[in-house]
């Protein structure tokens, strides 16, 4: 008898190796069953997602034909759910101390070679600025885990100091938070500081690969890892954003074990991941990513994003500048709706002229400015977004899902949207990124259904032009 429970608050009967095992048996035997494949793919057109056992048969296949079914639905459902928009954001690196021993993240206790750097409240001062500068209105913070050097009364200082800078026409309307595993406490503390989403990487689902990757420290504590989000979310932050990093375990295991992650959550809280980020382990300052021998190709790295995107089709899907302009660009057809741009991995980053490498957390692959990428996307048919107005209307959770569900994006999201890209190209944007964008807007404001909620999109616009800000659905 398998231990595999969803609504359990263990660990191991959530995340349940025998389930994980037998459904790769089952996936394995049923990778070439047409009459099965056809059926899930015609589950999956309904939009009410896929289960793991089903997505993982998917995943197994290798048929040509259902392959190309697979990336023509995802890139339907992104369209159906989120339409063309990409939301935006940039990590803000606070502070590089870190008491744990993860053997593929260069901020590892033991390594010595790295200088170890915490931002100052003035410093953080000072990035913010330069994010602002950019044009960015949404950040990711992330830290080391450090109950000395980076206490969460840190974090929330840090965190109420980022709201408080409004330079220029600036602001940091949305601040989602990466920081290790903590206390239910600690993440009431982080809800009423106001920040949005609550991000933490699984890194790994294997329980066994997990405590060899992490030897030392308090993350190498599986269960208290695996059950961060039920204590968040008991904490009363209802976005929460799981992810993978992908080359450290099979990648089958790891989707199979994400997906029932993401059951776990609506099981038990009603309410899925907000988020899933894609990483792949790349090169860093003592770090090879050829010693992790799991690490998967392009082609397989498309189809897990376009699995990820007809499985949960209400979840949004994050890539970030550790993968290429050319990976990116195909993963956008593939159902991603947030990227970061012109991101700095390393603490204090932001504010030096010369990209920085001693302190990166990775090294970023795509390296563009905020104002070629958000070209580069409406070059691709793509609408940037800058929009937070649903954690502030109070949209988080069930609620924003249900928003999803309703079919209301085009009257809601998409104008929103059009709004924020207008502020971004009056204060921000190049010449050249400002004509391709203005004409964007006129184009796009006709595609918003309802004639109130269009007229009111349009004298806004006409408003944020002549120096208005922050106007949202
Ligand atoms: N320290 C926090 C924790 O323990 O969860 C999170 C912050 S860490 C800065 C963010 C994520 O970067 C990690 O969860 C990990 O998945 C990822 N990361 C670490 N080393 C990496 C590498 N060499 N390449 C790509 N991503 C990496």
């Amino acid at each position: 008898m398998s231990n595999y429970n969803p609504k359990s608050m263990k660990a191991e009967e959530f995340i349940s190796h025998e389930e994980i095992t037998d459904t790769l048996r089952y996936a394995d035997e049923n990778r070439d069953n047409l009459p099965l494949l056809r059926e899930i793919l015609e589950k999956a057109k309904e939009r009410k997602g896929l289960d793991h056992r089903e997505a993982s048969v998917l995943l197994a296949c290798e048929n040509e034909e259902i392959l190309n079914e697979i990336y023509a639905l995802a890139e339907q459902i992104k369209k159906d759910f989120y339409g063309n928009r990409i939301v935006m954001f940039a990590p803000l690196y606070l502070s590089n101390y870190c008491v744990n021993g993860c053997v593929y993240c260069p901020y590892h206790l033991k390594n010595k070679r790295i200088p170890r750097k915490k931002l100052t409240q003035d410093e953080i001062r000072a990035e913010v600025i330069a994010l602002q500068d950019m044009g960015h209105k949404r950040l990711a913070i992330e830290a080391g885990e450090d109950p000395v050097n980076n206490p969460i009364e840190y974090i929330l200082e840090s965190i109420k100091t980022i709201y408080s800078i409004k330079h220029k026409n600036g602001a940091i309307r949305r601040v989602n938070v990466n920081i290790a595993a903590t206390t239910v406490e600690n993440y009431r503390k982080l809800k009423e500081a106001g920040i949005g989403t609550y991000i933490l990487f699984q890194e790994t689902y294997h329980k066994e690969s997990y405590e060899q990757l992490h030897p030392t420290g308090p993350k190498h504590d599986y269960a208290y890892h695996t059950e961060a989000m039920d204590r968040a979310m008991e904490g009363g932050i209802d976005d929460v954003g799981l992810g993978v990093l992908y080359g450290l375990e099979l990648y089958r295991y790891e989707f199979a074990g994400l997906l029932m992650h993401a059951e776990h959550l609506e099981a038990v809280h009603g309410v899925g991941p907000h988020t899933i980020s894609m990483p792949r382990i790349k090169r860093a300052d003592d770090i090879d990513p050829t010693a992790f021998d799991n690490s998967i190709s392009d082609d397989v790295f498309a189809k897990l994003c376009a699995l990820v995107r007809i499985s949960v089709p209400y979840t949004g899907m994050i890539i970030s500048t550790r993968e290429s302009a050319a990976v990116r660009e195909r993963l956008l057809r593939l159902g991603v709706s947030q990227i970061s741009g012109a991101s700095r991995t390393s603490v204090g980053g932001y504010t030096e002229e010369e990209r920085p490498t001693d302190t990166e957390q990775f090294d970023v692959s795509d390296q563009r400015t905020l104002d070629e990428v958000v070209r580069w996307l409406m070059e691709n048919g793509f609408i940037p977004s800058f929009c937070t107005a649903c954690y502030r209307e109070g949209r988080t959770g069930d609620r924003f899902m249900s928003l999803c569900k309703s079919g209301q994006i085009l009257n809601c999201c998409h104008p929103n949207a059009l709004m924020t890209l207008k502020e971004f190209l009056e204060d921000y944007a190049s010449p050249e990124t400002q004509a391709i964008g203005n004409e964007l807007i006129e184009k796009e404001l006709l595609n918003i259904p309802k004639d109130i909620v269009r007229e009111k999109a349009t004298a806004y616009i006409r408003e944020i032009k002549s120096g208005k800000r922050d106007f949202r659905f």
